[in-house]
């Protein structure tokens, strides 16, 4: 598998679902990994599980002291930040009419607010090394639409819009951003959702391992050309 021999790491969402698997995905491929997350005992549990190349910081992706916060402890312990994963995320799904004003601004608050203040938080770091790897999370829902998932939507196209002009200002600094869009996968978020409704090719939703492979690959020296890209993870749901 890839080295990523000491490269450190930070998942936002990192405690559970996906970026859970993300976490212990970098680590077991030899990075130093920060697990921030808004849940304290699973993010520590988690951190404590990894062992000394981990460490939980507390984060709310949606306040900028947090981020500012949080990136100091990073380079606190481990002394650089060379991969963010911007996980963390919430859906907020409702129909239109029933989609209210407060839930709306959650959910573009956390999935794209909070991917804006993360890579912000990070550049002036990652522009010191002159390197860094940005994997910013959306969903196929930042490819087409789906009912009832309006500003989880919004927020999704708008993470891959962000990705895309960050990956054109930042390649001259040595900085590669991409967007990684996950279809149905198993985790607390998805709990509701029948994939048998679903029309997916593999004909199965996808375990938080699956996608772990291409976060991998996106925070190593294998990727190190891919900048801009989008990665469709979703057993051809949307081909
Ligand atoms: P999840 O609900 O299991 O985990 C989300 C994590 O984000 C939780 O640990 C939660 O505490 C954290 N979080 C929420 N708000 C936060 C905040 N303000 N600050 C810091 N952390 C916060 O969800 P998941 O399924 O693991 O999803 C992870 C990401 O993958 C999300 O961005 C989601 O939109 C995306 N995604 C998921 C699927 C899927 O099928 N599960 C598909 C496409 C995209």
């Amino acid at each position: 598998g890839a080295d990523l021999g000491g490269r450190v790491a930070l998942v936002t969402g990192g405690a559970r679902g996906l970026g859970a698997a993300y976490a212990r995905a970098l680590h077991a491929a030899g990075a130093r990994v920060v697990v921030a997350d808004l849940l304290d005992d699973e993010g520590r549990d988690l951190a404590t599980e990894l062992g000394d190349r981990a460490r939980f910081v507390r984060l709310d992706v949606t306040d900028e002291a947090s981020w500012a916060a949080a990136v100091e402890a990073t380079l606190e312990s481990f002394g650089a930040i060379d991969v963010l994963v911007n996980n963390a995320g919430i859906a907020n799904a409702a129909p239109i009419e029933h989609l209210t004003l407060a839930k709306w601004d959650a959910v573009i608050a956390v999935n794209l607010t909070g991917v804006f203040l993360g890579c912000r938080a990070v550049v002036p770091a990652m522009k010191a090394q002159g390197s860094g790897s940005i994997i910013n999370i959306s969903s196929v829902e930042g490819m087409r639409g789906s009912p009832g998932l309006h500003g989880y939507t919004a927020s999704k196209f708008g993470v891959r819009g962000l990705s895309q002009s960050l990956a054109v200002e930042l390649g001259q600094f040595g900085i590669r951003v991409n967007s990684v869009h996950p279809g149905l996968i198993l985790t607390d978020m998805t709990t509701r959702i029948d994939p048998a409704k679903l029309d997916i090719p593999l004909g199965r939703p996808a375990v938080p391992d699956e996608v772990a492979g291409t976060i991998v690959f996106l925070a190593s020296d294998a990727s190190s050309f891919t900048s801009g890209a989008e990665f469709v993870v979703d057993g051809g749901m949307i081909a």
